[in-house]
């Protein structure tokens, strides 16, 4: 019969929530993969309840190969030419986390954007939820991780500490025990996308950048697959990043030292110099010259190699080379 509507979108249309094909929004989910030939099917698994569930919207899902040496990418390829959702970036080589997620940010077209780590410890289950928030208005859409007993006891301790530490000294604050996982409107991401450096700590950029927030809670779980890409090492100069991206705290800090130092050597000063006038001169004193020679020595070090931190970064950053590149684009958008 022509002019006949599906009885589907008859239904919509009656409940008022039907919107025509132009008007479907699209939601971008931007995963990162480096080695996780294991997590691949697990990953697109867990996925496809999300599509059905949310069936009101469009997906795409841009998973970045961050020079995987396993068969992370032939997997994802293979998954792209069964879902046309899926679009993969190969990079050229491993670039890290950060810049693999800022590849998949720049292709990302959706009307949202939505990063999530590929081993699952960011439950897809919670994705229908901040899609809610964000229909009701919010901007950035956060998950908070409410327990992290899936991390051993030293990273949560020392992520804790670092948090603290950062949040007194730099101006903005990384809300606590949140991650990259956060649901971000297409006004948020082009406010990201403005943002030119190098280094990027994307925790930092994602609060530098602000917007009207909602938070959510989910239990973290422990990886589906495969083993952490995050040596102790790694972490220490991810933190050391984090902080020196934000904050200039550790600069000033030795000039306050330097400061006191001074202070206290100018009074020790006049102290030794009445007590020679008064009681003459006195030979002893090897040990305590030693001392202070070996502490000033050894806190000059210190500030120097705080410097050093700073100029490296200002070094690659004037370098102004591409954050990564890319070998091949798979799937339908290419
Ligand atoms: N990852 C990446 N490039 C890297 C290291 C990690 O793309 O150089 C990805 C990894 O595949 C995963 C996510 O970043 O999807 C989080 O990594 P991981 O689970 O190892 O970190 P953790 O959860 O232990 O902090
Ligand atoms: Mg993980």
């Amino acid at each position: 019969m022509p002019g006949a509507v599906p009885l589907a979108v008859e239904q919509q249309r009656r409940k008022g929530i039907y919107v025509t094909p132009e008007q479907r929004k699209k939601i971008s989910i931007v995963a990162p993969f480096y080695n996780e030939g294991e997590s691949v099917d697990y990953f697109y698994k867990a996925l496809c309840p999300v599509f059905s569930q949310v069936s009101e919207m469009d997906f795409e899902v841009v998973c970045i190969d961050d020079g995987s040496c396993d068969d992370t990418l032939k997997k994802l390829i293979s998954i792209a030419e069964r879902d046309p959702r899926f679009y993969i970036i190969e990079l050229s080589r491993n670039f890290g986390k950060e810049a693999a997620l800022t590849a998949g940010i720049d292709a990302a077209t959706g009307d949202s954007v939505i990063p999530i780590d590929a081993d699952l410890q960011d439950p897809p289950e919670l994705i229908p939820q901040m899609i809610n928030e964000w229909s009701k208005g919010a901007e950035v859409v956060l998950a908070r991780r409410s327990d992290r007993s899936s991390d051993s006891y030293l990273k949560r301790k020392t992520a804790e500490t670092f948090y603290r530490f950062h949040n007194r000294f730099s101006s903005i604050q990384i809300p606590d025990n949140v991650g990259d996982f956060r649901l971000m409107d297409r006004i948020v991401v082009d406010a990201l996308k403005q943002l030119p450096e190098q280094h990027r700590f994307m925790k930092g950029l994602f609060a530098w950048v602000g917007f009207k927030t909602v938070t959510l809670d989910y239990v973290r779980n422990t990886r589906v697959a495969g083993a952490t890409k995050f040596s102790g090492w790694k972490l220490w100069n991810f933190a050391l990043e984090g902080i020196t991206s934000f904050s200039a705290a550790p600069l000033k800090f030795w000039s306050y030292v330097g400061g006191f130092g001074a202070l206290a050597t100018f009074i020790y000063a006049i102290i030794i110099i009445s007590r020679t006038l008064i009681h003459g001169v006195d030979i002893p004193g090897y040990a305590s010259l030693l001392v202070a020679v070996l502490f000033l020595g050894s806190l000059q070090l210190i500030s120097v190699g705080m410097l050093g931190e700073y100029i490296g970064r200002i070094y690659m950053e004037t370098k102004n080379r591409p954050l990564y590149l890319i070998r091949k684009r798979y799937g339908a958008k290419q």
